[in-house]
């Protein structure tokens, strides 16, 4: 190869992660400061998509997960699914005045939130606790089979990129969002935080998602990279059952899940038990598994190979 583009490339693939999220921060940042915070992340969050999706044809990681795997629409079906039921519940509970108890939290926080830190630290600090109702809400999405069984629906394709970030099972998404955004409302961080907390998520989601040749060096130690990631959608579950962080790593270092191996993460991802290929299909399997499951005992059916996660043959 020309030593010139591949000197080009070997930059972009160092740059680019810290350049686009940083790019995405900065947007939103001067989308709230100018009192615009909605169209300052929707600004951000396109401008992050489109820069990942041209990346994704110009130097994808994994050239063969560029074709298609008949799962587009149910992807963007699940996405939509999972935003639309977390709005509908911000919705209703400020309607059933839920707000009432999280208001003296918001303006008081109980006495707990450090509202005296720079904001930079607030959000640092307001990312490290949402990330622990992330982390085990991922993690018992892997180790409980009833959860697994709606987390299967994310681990199901066969290819990564950036329209895998919002494919989960709504229930799924409900969980972790309950799990992430009840911690901070117990602490009493104010609405900047969440909100903070909610961009962050959303730009490294799709980053982690994407499939593009990046490299991260240092970064996979703070961040849940696309590196990192692509070892939690191994079929091996010495690989596959680590690396929950959504955001940072913090929580996957402490508890001893951190897995960053100097290998390439297998091509060939996905899990071992069948999932119907249709959006709606997959919407109510979780709950027919669950009932064929009840169904089947005492007739001597083995419908484990249906419901919990296999192990794959090594
Ligand atoms: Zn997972
Ligand atoms: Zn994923």
């Amino acid at each position: 190869m020309n030593p010139a583009p591949a000197r080009i490339r070997y930059l972009m693939s160092c740059l680019s992660w810290p350049v686009i999220f940083l790019t995405a921060v900065i947007i939103t940042a001067i989308g709230f400061g100018a009192g615009a915070p909605v169209l300052g992340f929707n600004i951000a969050y396109l401008m992050l998509a489109l820069s990942l999706y041209i990346l994704e044809q110009v130097m994808p990681h994994e050239r063969e997960w560029n074709e298609d795997d008949g799962q587009t629409f149910a992807s963007l079906a699940h996405t939509l699914t999972s935003k639309g039921t977390v709005q509908t519940l911000f919705i209703f509970s400020a309607a059933l005045g839920l707000s009432s108890f999280i208001s003296p939290a918001a303006e008081s926080g109980y006495g707990l939130w450090p509202r005296d830190w720079p904001l930079i630290a607030q959000v640092a600090l307001g990312l490290s606790a949402a990330e622990l109702g992330l982390y085990w809400g991922h993690r018992l999405a892997h180790e409980w089979p009833v959860l697994w069984r709606f987390h299967a629906i994310h681990h199901s394709v066969v290819r990564l990129w950036i329209l895998n970030t919002g494919r989960f099972h709504f229930i799924d998404s409900l969980k972790s969002i309950l799990m992430a955004m009840g911690i901070l409302m117990v602490l009493g961080a104010p609405m900047e935080v969440f909100h903070w907390v909610a961009a962050i998520t959303a730009f490294i989601g799709m980053l982690t998602h994407c499939n593009v040749e990046m490299r991260f060096g240092p970064l996979s130690y703070i961040f849940n990279t696309p590196g990192l990631h692509r070892w939690h959608h191994s079929r091996d579950l010495r690989e596959g059952n680590k690396n929950y962080g959504e955001n940072l790593v913090l929580w996957d270092l402490l508890f001893g899940t951190f897995f960053n191996e100097n290998r390439r993460p297998p091509v060939n991802i996905g899990i071992g038990e069948y999932m119907p290929p249709g959006f709606l299909q997959q919407l109510v399997w979780p709950f027919q598994v669950w009932f064929s499951r009840s169904r089947a005992q005492g007739e001597n059916v083995n419908y484990e190979a249906l419901s919990s996660r296999n192990q794959v043959a090594e």
